[in-house]
């Protein structure tokens, strides 16, 4: 396909209610039926006593096979002309919300329309669906059930997907900033616009496979794309890779932002007037049939409108007459800061941990059950070697060792005795997500990652050679066998994997 022919990226920035381009999203929004939502805030130093401030709220919006992407400049737009729109955008049943891991910027969001005095802010978004679900249906459907779940970061799934990479260079960029320059404009916007690319092939494979009944369907997997993958064309996976193709791309967007594409409507204010009692499109069929299946929403509890305060400050907040400090510390679950894989944190969001000497039957529990569990580097680490190792990795670090809470660092102390309790408590206090899928996919013996594709039998006899011996009764049961990256350990699913497997379907109590 020629590039040439394919449409630019178009991008709005909204800073004013009164402005053509508010006109535009207003417009759009009563007229389409499925948008991308993402946010941005300038990023803050963990354990604060207030939620970031979100500065710019994108919008992406799906509009026949057309789609547009709208930033709005939470700094310049006053948030009380805005809050109802939003809400009715949020909540309508019109309209399918895509996210990726959107809770955390709804909280924001809510606390910022919150400091406005736009109570209650926002609780809500219904109908939902998470960028991160869509990919494990679609890898489950791909690869059945040994493959595990994993939360991979957004750029990974659409590097895997869309065959583009998105920077993360920009994501801790100051976003409080004004103006905001090109560069963050259109990274906020490709993350926006995104996820309304891999929903379209989501969209497709789901019609693909007839899962719904769906004659009218008219869906191509040409048009998943959306132009993304023209734009970033010559992209090669690696998290660099934007930079380089970025500038091609920032022309195309750059010539269209400022060339004007915005049709003005009417009036603005006969806008604002119709979005208080909007009529919405109802959505076709075939959408409504996937969210009726697939949709999910995003409630927020009052809980999770309080910001958690840090484990030292609320150290300081209890009293101290008569219960001793280690009494505190012996609470079950008085871990509260930000984990440091949080993506707020620049993290991936996946769970890490180190686990010291004293908790090392702790890791070869938590890697049976998926989680990243590694050890110390070195064999007698010092305090300091083994917080700069945990801080460096995004790792809690996971001790028996008291004196080692006194650290500046997200530091645990585990209080089961045994591996089994440990692992419970760890799965708690850190809430977990551990299925079924996932046990067993990763090595025990390192903490590595399985190659992708299953060995047969041939190739690990061939891949075992000089270290590990395959024992000869598994010849000829066609046994599909598993290598670690890291190790080249070798795997496969005999009586003990079973074993183990059913072991922690119980211990977690997957089976319920
Ligand atoms: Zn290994």
């Amino acid at each position: 396909m020629d590039p040439q022919n394919q449409k630019p990226l178009e991008i709005h920035l909204v800073t004013a209610t009164d402005s053509p381009e508010f006109t535009h999203l207003t417009r759009s929004l009563s007229q389409t039926s499925l948008v991308g939502l993402d946010a941005e805030w300038k990023p803050v130093r963990t354990q604060q006593k207030s939620f970031p401030t979100v500065s710019v709220l994108q919008i992406a919006c799906q509009l026949g096979d057309d789609s547009v992407v709208f930033l709005l400049d939470l700094l310049s737009i006053p948030l009380s002309s805005i809050w109802e729109p939003l809400q009715e955008m949020l909540v309508s049943p019109d309209i399918l919300k895509l996210g990726f891991r959107f809770k955390q910027d709804l909280v924001y969001l809510s606390s910022t329309f919150c400091s406005q005095g736009c109570n209650p802010g926002f609780d809500k978004v219904e109908p939902y669906l998470d960028i991160t679900s869509v990919y494990n249906h679609l890898q489950y459907k791909k690869h059945g059930r040994s493959v595990s779940k994993q939360n991979k970061s957004l750029s990974t799934i659409c590097g895997e997907m869309l065959g583009i990479s998105l920077s993360k260079e920009l994501q801790c960029s100051d976003w409080s900033q004004r103006p905001l320059t090109e560069e963050q404009m259109t990274y906020a916007a490709m993350d926006a616009h995104c996820l309304l690319g891999i929903f379209k092939i989501f969209q497709a494979k789901v019609a693909e496979e007839g899962e719904l009944d769906l004659k009218t369907n008219k869906l191509s997997i040409s048009s998943a794309n959306l132009g993304l993958k023209e734009l970033f064309k010559k992209h090669d996976m690696s998290d660099k890779v934007l930079s380089t193709q970025f500038c091609e791309a920032l022309a195309i967007v750059q010539a269209t932002t400022s060339s004007g594409v915005v049709q003005v409507p009417p009036s603005a204010g006969e806008v604002i007037k119709k979005s208080s009692c909007r009529d919405t499109k109802p959505m076709d069929a075939f959408l409504l049939k996937i969210v009726k299946k697939h949709g999910d929403r995003i409630l927020l509890k009052e809980s999770d409108r309080e910001p958690k305060t840090s484990k030292k400050k609320r150290k300081k907040q209890l009293p101290i007459n008569g219960i001793s400090r280690e009494k505190h510390i012996e609470n079950f679950d008085e871990w509260q800061g930000t984990a440091p894989w949080d993506p707020l944190l620049g993290g991936d969001g996946c769970p890490k941990f180190l686990c010291d000497v004293m908790v090392e039957g702790l890791a070869k529990h938590l890697r049976c059950v998926g989680i990243d569990a590694a050890v110390p580097n070195s064999k007698k680490p010092e305090p300091r070697e083994l917080i700069t190792q945990a801080q460096k990795e995004k790792r809690v670090l996971l001790t028996r060792d008291a004196k080692l809470l006194r650290h500046d660092y997200q530091i645990y102390k585990v209080k089961g005795l045994l591996k089994t309790e440990q692992l419970l408590e760890i799965i708690e206090t850190f809430q977990l997500n551990i299925s079924e899928d996932q046990l067993m996919s990763r090595c025990t013996k390192c903490n590595g990652q399985f190659i992708q594709k299953p060995l047969s039998t041939e190739e690990a006899i061939e891949a075992a050679k000089g270290f590990q011996k395959i024992p000869s009764c598994l010849f000829n049961k066609n046994l599909e066998f598993w290598q670690c990256m890291d190790c080249s350990q070798l795997y496969w699913e005999g009586t003990q994997y079973h074993n183990a497997v059913q072991k922690f379907v119980d211990i977690c109590k997957l089976s319920d």
